[in-house]
């Protein structure tokens, strides 16, 4: 019997890589290995230009300077990066934070690490579509507050946050403002100038760029902003993330945002497309709710709640045919609901009968026809 593999309907969670990011890395692991700190020889030369190239690529793609980009593992280090690297640098001045409810954890984990070493952290509702309200925002902001962190697009419902608006309001009042970009970059435009940000998360790997390497944006300026490193070594990165630099992984991280740059419109207006009709299909069938704001949002990100559904039955329904998230985590005996479903209003029950669709590059029509007759046939079948 032929194996079908599941239609792969988890880009949010993570992308293969582009093959063409591959061949861009394949040279600095063998014949350019060298180590880009090693400034004696023609090996490490190699690799630090290769690692300058990129990093020139990364900032423009961004509209920012080279040396505003500090590569990290990730978007989590990044996060741990600036919220605990402010919270030290800026004590003195305040011990005040403000985010928002439905951010991710790599943002609200290092926030809690922070309440137990003697800060205090506001964390924002968000409204019935997932935005959050700027009205509550304004009485948020205190004397004391030294960091604002709101991410730009929603991992779970794909949600835009009003950026902009954010950032001016935290100027205005002389507070630091940070974005996690892990979902945007290279899925909608990002431009560390219009947006305002002081300090911006990026990721390779939800962008068909290697796992293991992204980045932190640090608006520059004279003074530098503060900012206290939370990895101490050999000093690379201006002594802000200490280790040797993954040339493999940074050439691969710089190929795959310049592919996704070159598709950013045409491939933005077929996800969307893509995105919508598996709306219509799933609404047709009724007593559905669609998580978050409807134009607001990533192009490839679908959430929905299955009304009145037993979110167990819906899980096994669509077991090794499409491979998606649920809006509960189901790592451990008692299924916890998701926090940004649970931020939006949604009952447990409700959780468990989510589904996150993430749409990407590999996802055709024919693949979402697939998913709609799966999931209708599942559904009728479940509702008698
Ligand atoms: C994936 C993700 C992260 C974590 O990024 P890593 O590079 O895997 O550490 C952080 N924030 C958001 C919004 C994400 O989607």
């Amino acid at each position: 019997m032929p194996v079908t593999k599941p239609i792969y309907l988890d880009h949010q969670a993570t992308t293969p890589l582009d093959p063409d990011v591959l061949t861009a890395m394949w040279p600095y692991f063998i014949e350019k290995a060298g180590n880009p700190s090693s400034q004696g020889h023609l090996y490490g030369w190699e690799a630090a230009a290769a690692v300058k190239k990129a990093r020139e690529t990364i900032a423009s793609a961004i509209n920012a300077s080279p040396e505003s980009i500090i590569f990290t593992s990730g978007a989590t280090e990044a996060n741990n990066l600036v919220i605990k690297g402010i919270a030290e640098a800026y004590f003195a001045k305040g011990r005040h934070l403000v985010t928002v409810q439905t951010e991710h954890a790599a943002v609200l984990a290092p926030c809690r690490y922070l309440e137990q070493h003697g800060f205090e952290i506001t964390y924002l509702p968000v409204q019935a579509d997932g935005l959050v309200d700027l009205d509550q925002l304004t009485p948020a902001l205190r004397e004391d507050t030294i960091l604002v962190s709101v991410m730009a697009a929603n991992n779970e419902i794909g949600v835009l946050q009003p950026i902009e608006k954010i950032s001016a309001l935290c100027q205005s009042r002389g507070i630091l403002c940070h974005t996690d970009a892990a979902q945007a970059l290279g899925k909608i435009p990002l431009d560390v100038q219009a947006l305002g940000v002081d300090f911006m998360s990026l990721t390779a790997h939800k962008l068909y760029g290697p796992k293991g390497i992204g980045g932190l944006y640090r608006k520059p300026q004279t003074p530098p902003l503060k900012l206290i490193p939370q990895l101490h070594g050999g000093g690379q990165e201006q002594n802000l993330r200490s280790g040797t630099l993954p040339t493999p992984q940074i050439v691969g991280f710089a190929q795959a945002v310049t592919l996704a740059h070159q598709s950013l419109d045409t491939e933005s207006v077929r996800l969307a497309g893509l995105r919508e009709k598996l709306w219509q299909g799933l609404e047709k069938m009724g007593d559905v709710i669609r998580n978050g704001h409807r134009t607001e949002t990533l192009p490839g990100c679908l959430n929905v709640s299955f009304w009145g559904l037993d979110g167990a039955q819906l899980q096994t329904a669509i077991q090794g045919k499409i491979a998606l998230s649920s809006g509960s985590a189901c790592s451990s005996a008692k299924p916890e609901p998701s926090h940004v479903l649970v931020a939006l209003g949604r009952t447990l029950a409700e959780c468990r009968a989510t589904l996150r669709f993430g749409l990407g590059r590999s996802t055709t029509e024919a693949e979402i026809e697939q998913t709609l007759e799966i999931l209708i046939k599942a559904i009728q079948r479940i509702r008698g």
